[in-house]
């Protein structure tokens, strides 16, 4: 192997506080970082980096590990341009929009769908995000389903099975049968495809009984828990996560003060996805209630086409600090380490000996200019498993 030294970062968040300042972010003034493969081999001060094979110059710009986006929805087709923008003239969002989601990705062919997915991750990649975890929900058949976790697990390693986004229209009036058909057939399709098993427990999906027969069944398959949460109004969701130790609860908009308790103490992240507050006109979620009690907060796209059609990081980083209570410095870690506590993973979201390669080199100074100049392209360099890629 080769190894590559980048010099001249004048700003390096590692997330890791034994290597830098102290502070969460483990910042190191005047950096350097030394990759070896698809690993990283040594970060520290520029003045002591050890000697490598070949060199990088950043040019006195910041680095941070590459976005880990735990929460997106990229195997759909069609669009909901219309839905948006009715919304934007006055009409409150349901959860009933699926439905045109899912007429229309039924109807897709395979290569349609995988080249959609290969498109809005690499539309993420060009902003700097190297790692992506994506769901089925939008089939709500055995065959869709499974199709739409094959197609995924082509593309990426996070694989979340959401066969109970919504009650498939096929059983309107069975609700019921559908949770029988989710946790029964579609799961033993679809459990070989998938990391992940998830629920959208929300009034108009699925209630919590029904949440829990999802979650349960999909752990007696050795799938992991994830939740959809307290999106739209307060719900038993966030709970049934942190009980059944899901490794996310996502969206916790509408939280009781026993939810943030139960997030402060339990190992369940709470994953935030502004895009959707944005794209929904609804209200924010408080980050700085979360934080304050202890619980570890992820920031993620949400990336979908009907209530969060971005797949930009730092966008969510901007409405994060702006709108949520995040300061710059909390918001780029729930973007990288947070996003990675939300997939479990130790191996992304930080800069150290031994983590995977994954690189962002801002074209900024520091990397809070992500917050302060929102919606400019400030990816300038991306690392992905070593090899540099936008
Ligand atoms: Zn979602």
């Amino acid at each position: 192997m080769t190894t590559t030294a980048i010099t001249d970062i004048a700003c390096l968040v590692t997330n890791d506080p034994s290597l830098g300042d102290g502070s969460p972010l483990g910042l190191i003034r005047d950096a350097a970082v030394v990759i070896d493969g698809d690993r990283i081999v040594w970060a520290g001060e520029s003045n002591r980096a050890p000697a490598a094979d070949k060199a990088v110059d950043a040019g006195g710009r910041a680095m941070i590990p590459g976005f880990v986006d735990s929460h997106s929805h990229l195997v759909f087709a069609g669009d909901r341009t219309q839905e948006f923008n009715a919304r934007m003239s006055g009409r409150p969002y349901s959860a009933g929009g699926i439905r045109t989601t899912v007429a229309a990705t039924r109807a897709a062919s395979d290569d349609e769908l995988s080249a959609n997915v290969a498109r809005y991750l690499a539309e993420a990649l060009r902003q700097g995000t190297t790692t992506c975890e994506t769901k089925s929900g939008y089939g709500l058949t055995v065959e869709d389903e499974a199709r739409a976790l094959r197609i995924a697990a082509r593309h990426t390693d996070e694989v979340t099975f959401l066969g109970a986004h919504i009650v498939s229209p096929d059983y309107a009036d069975d609700p019921a049968g559908y949770v029988d058909l989710v946790t029964g057939p579609m799961l033993d399709a679809c459990a070989p495809h998938a990391r992940w098993i998830d629920v959208f427990c929300e009034q108009g999906a699925f209630d919590g009984d029904q949440a829990r027969a999802v979650l349960t069944a999909g752990i007696a398959k050795g799938l992991h828990p994830r939740v959809h949460a307290n999106q739209l109004g307060h719900g038993p969701g966030v709970q049934l996560a942190v009980e059944l130790d899901a490794a996310s609860a996502d969206h916790c908009t509408h939280l009781t003060d026993a939810d943030i308790d139960a997030l402060g103490q339990g190992d369940t992240v709470a994953t935030l996805l502004p895009g959707a507050e944005f794209s929904t006109r609804a209200v924010w979620p408080d980050a700085r209630r979360l934080l304050d009690a202890g619980a570890t907060v992820a920031l993620s796209t949400d990336c979908n086409p009907g209530s969060s059609f971005t797949s930009s990081m730092p966008f969510c980083i901007a409405l994060a600090v702006r709108d949520m209570g995040m300061t710059p410095d909390e918001a780029v870690r729930a973007a990288t380490a947070g996003g990675a506590a939300a997939l479990r993973r130790t191996d992304v979201g930080r800069i150290a000996p031994g983590a995977r390669a994954d690189l962002l080199l801002l074209d900024a100074p520091s990397h809070v200019h992500l917050a302060y100049r929102p919606g400019v392209p400030l990816a300038d360099a991306v690392w992905q498993r070593g090899a540099r890629v936008a």
